[in-house]
């Protein structure tokens, strides 16, 4: 089957078409996709690209003066709530990324054991 023989002739036409090259493809299992968008890791506070960018302000805060996260309250998607997120981000890697089904939707988790694992779980990941 080639793409011209895709053209939606029939049925109702999709509000924003995209190409199926524009689009990720769900996987079960295995390596979470190559598709879905790393971003800087966040370590400590530190944008790992960034590093530290002003030596006055906390390293919890370092991030939220990178050009990646600026003005970006983070947080873990995995910790409780009632845990303050400045006080997670300081004591852990905070790894990002962007939702591989809903674009613009951040997906965020810190390298806790208990994290990783819900993260893995959730998004595929065969545990073996
Ligand atoms: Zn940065
Ligand atoms: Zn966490």
């Amino acid at each position: 089957m080639t793409m011209d023989n895709i053209h939606t002739t029939e049925g109702v036409r999709a509000p924003a078409p995209l190409s199926p090259r524009e689009m990720h493809i769900e996987r079960q299992g295995g390596l979470p996709s190559p598709t879905s968008r790393r971003f800087p890791q966040v370590r400590g506070g530190i944008c790992e690209y960034c590093g530290v960018i002003d030596q006055n302000q906390p390293s919890q805060y370092q991030y939220k003066l990178c050009p990646h996260y600026r003005g970006l309250q983070l947080q873990c998607s995995y910790c409780p709530n009632e845990k303050d997120p400045d006080e997670i981000i300081l004591h852990a890697v905070l790894n990002v990324a962007e939702h591989p089904d809903r674009p613009g939707v951040l997906i965020t988790w810190c390298d806790s054991y208990e994290c990783s694992k819900k993260h893995w779980k959730k998004w595929g990941y065969a545990e073996s």
